[in-house]
């Protein structure tokens, strides 16, 4: 990918999302996944509304932003038959919840109760229950964003009842490794944290069976653990300025 392609964009993005596909099932077929249950989100941040449209023509239906004003333009520009399914997986301030309310259908970036209780509460009536995953800083690095894991169960209990969103699942963004069992080791501790709540709250979890983790330095740890998310930018999209 360091070589200068003499291609243009768009085959560019077909050969890329071809191969990461390929990558994807290969993965499920070694780990045993049911690759009906691990989706590709394609992470669109920074990138122009062509690449997305291309990536649309070519079957992608699922796309990630991280930058809210970035994203909003592009959700009202792309408006249309072929709509896709819009992901918000960047940090949240508190006085943006409403847009991100009224414009996406996943977000991958809860953590607190406040912000959850926001998005419930601006969720426009029409439009069905906002798909919640809560962030895990799951290796407790003090810088980083997340809800800590011993107190994941508390939070978990009180966004149970908001009647705007529907929690889903665990998203996790661990330390960068390069070594495929330190990479396996967080994610493996997202996918055990997620049982655990299962089997404290048990049918009070209705629809929580989403794991988001792996990007396009880590997927095949991330599916050899449980992931049924893949927020994959780079592979598909090319490096990012
Ligand atoms: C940018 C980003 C990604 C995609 O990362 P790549 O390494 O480009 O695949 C995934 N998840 C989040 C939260 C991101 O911010």
């Amino acid at each position: 990918m360091n070589q200068k392609s003499t291609q243009s964009p768009a085959e560019d993005i077909q050969a890329n999302l071809q191969k990461v596909r390929l990558g994807i099932k290969l993965a499920c077929e070694k780990f045993g996944r049911d690759p009906d249950h691990v989706a590709l989100l394609a992470v669109s941040k920074t990138k122009p509304i062509s690449m997305i449209e291309s990536a649309i023509a070519l079957g992608q239906t699922h796309f990630g932003e991280n930058y809210l004003q970035d994203a909003l333009t592009k959700i009202e520009e792309i408006k249309g038959k072929t709509t896709p399914i819009w992901h918000y997986i960047g940090a949240i301030q508190s006085n943006k919840t409403r847009p991100i309310a009224e414009h996406f259908d996943w977000v991958h970036t809860v953590s607190s109760h406040k912000i959850a209780k926001r998005l419930s509460d601006q969720r426009p009536s029409h439009m069905p229950p906002l798909n919640i995953l809560l962030q895990v800083n799951i290796d407790a690095e003090p810088t980083k964003s997340g809800v800590k894991p011993e107190q994941l169960l508390e939070l978990i209990q009180t966004i149970l009842e908001l009647p705007g969103i529907q929690l889903r699942g665990l998203m996790a963004i661990p330390a960068p490794a390069s070594e495929f069992e330190l990479q396996r080791a967080p994610f493996k501790a997202l996918g055990d944290l997620k049982q655990q709540c299962i089997a404290e709250l048990g049918s009070e979890l209705q629809g929580f069976d989403q794991l988001s983790m792996g990007m396009t330095g880590d997927l095949d740890a991330a599916i050899a653990e449980g992931a049924t998310w893949l927020r994959i930018g780079t592979a598909i999209f090319g490096e990012r300025n």
